[in-house]
């Protein structure tokens, strides 16, 4: 069974734009990964794993998400 990575919290030193991604399954969609800031254009972004309370969180609200868009 393939694991599923951890929800991350993504951080641009340069402009402290930040994010958190929780990608679905072992294979990343380009949405759900970023590489470059969004904001400033960093392509060194600081990625911290997320506790694992929070990260049941993440995929908490995921599941809401997911049924206000499959109405
Ligand atoms: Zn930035």
């Amino acid at each position: 069974m393939p694991i599923r990575p951890q929800p991350m919290r993504v951080r641009c030193p340069h402009c402290h734009w930040h994010t958190i991604v929780a990608p679905r399954s072992d294979a990343i969609r380009p949405r759900e990964w970023v590489t470059q800031c969004p904001r400033c254009g960093h392509d060194d972004l600081e990625r911290t794993p997320l506790p694992s309370w929070q990260g049941s969180l993440v995929r908490l609200c995921e599941r809401w998400f997911d049924v206000f868009r499959a109405r």
